[in-house]
C-alpha cells in the first residue's frame, strides 16, 4: 500500500497547532512517532467493518477509508499516535498497556474513553464511546485533569492503575479495568451475545467503583460531608447531552438509589 501522509499534512498541522496551545500536553511522543507514521487508504478496516479509521499501534500506521472519511475519526487516531511509546517490554498507547512478550493488554476501555474525551475538548468532535467518556470525566474528578493528561501522553513510573488503587483496592481496580475493557469490547462489536441485564450489571459495577473511589478521595481530604460535591459527582453519571440516551444512563442512578447509596432530590427527576 502507498503511504499518503502528504495528502493529510494540513490536518496534521492543525492538530499540532491546537495541542501546542496546551502547555500541559507533552508532544515528544507525537513528534517521534510522526517521523515514521504511515497513512494508508483502504475500502474497509479489517476486523472492524463499522469503523472508518484505525490506528495500528504496533506498526504506527493509520488506516483511513476515503469514501467515509471523517475528520473526527482522523483526530481520534492522531491522539492514539501521539500517545504511543515503549518502556521496557511494555508498549503504551495512552492508557492501553500491551505486554509485547505475550500480547496481553489492559486499559482499552479507559484509553478509548479518554481519547474521545480529548477529541471532544480540543476539536468538539466526539461521537463515540459515550459511556466510557462519562466514566473518564468522573475519573478526572478523582485524579485531576493534569495528572490524567501526563499519564496519557507520556506514561510515568506510577501507572494510572496505581493512581486509582490509592482510593480503592488492587482487586477492585483490576475488576474495574476488566469490566470497562469488556464493555468496550462488546459495545464496539455490537455483540448480541450479551444480554441487556448483563451489560447493565457491567456498567453498574463500574459506576459503583467510581463512586466508591471518589468518596474515599473526599474522605482522605476530610471533605466527605460536602453534599454539593457528592451531588455534582452523582449527576456526572447522568449526562444527557446526546439525543439517544444510551443504555444505562437512567438505570444507573436508579440502581445507586436502590442500593441505598444516595438519595438526592435532583436525581429524582431521572427516575421513572
Ligand atoms: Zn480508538
Amino acid at each position: 500500500m502507498k503511504n499518503v501522509i502528504e495528502k493529510y499534512r494540513a490536518e496534521i498541522n492543525y492538530f499540532i497547532e491546537v495541542l501546542k496551545q496546551d502547555s500541559n500536553i507533552c508532544l515528544d511522543n507525537f513528534y517521534r512517532n510522526l517521523k515514521t507514521l504511515k497513512i494508508y487508504e483502504s475500502d474497509a478496516i479489517n476486523d472492524s467493518p463499522n469503523a472508518d479509521a484505525a490506528y495500528d499501534y504496533k506498526t504506527n500506521k493509520i488506516i483511513l477509508t476515503p469514501k467515509s472519511f471523517k475528520l473526527q475519526s482522523f483526530y481520534h487516531e492522531l491522539f492514539h499516535m501521539a500517545s504511543r511509546t515503549k518502556k521496557n517490554n511494555i508498549l503504551y498507547d495512552g492508557f492501553l498497556a500491551i505486554n509485547t512478550s505475550n500480547n496481553q493488554e489492559y486499559g482499552r476501555g479507559l484509553n478509548e474513553g479518554y481519547t474521545e474525551l480529548l477529541c471532544e475538548r480540543y476539536f468538539g468532535t466526539a461521537t463515540d464511546y459515550y459511556i466510557e467518556r462519562i466514566f473518564l470525566k468522573q475519573i478526572e474528578k478523582i485524579l485531576g485533569e493534569s495528572l490524567l493528561k501526563e499519564h496519557y501522553f507520556s506514561p510515568r513510573d506510577e501507572s494510572i492503575f496505581e493512581e486509582l488503587e490509592k482510593y480503592t483496592s488492587d482487586e477492585e481496580t483490576s475488576n474495574f479495568f476488566r469490566n470497562l475493557d469488556y464493555y468496550t469490547f462488546v459495545a464496539e462489536r455490537d455483540d448480541n451475545k450479551i444480554t441487556e441485564a448483563d451489560l447493565q450489571e457491567l456498567i453498574d459495577n463500574c459506576v459503583l467503583f467510581l463512586y466508591k473511589a471518589y468518596m474515599n478521595k473526599l474522605s482522605q481530604k476530610g471533605e466527605d460531608s460536602d453534599e454539593d460535591k457528592i451531588n455534582e459527582y452523582i449527576n456526572g453519571f447522568t449526562l444527557a447531552e446526546v439525543e439517544v440516551v444510551p443504555i444505562g444512563t437512567i438505570k444507573i442512578i436508579k440502581s445507586l438509589i436502590d442500593k441505598g447509596l444516595v438519595v438526592i432530590e435532583d436525581t429524582k427527576k431521572y427516575i421513572k
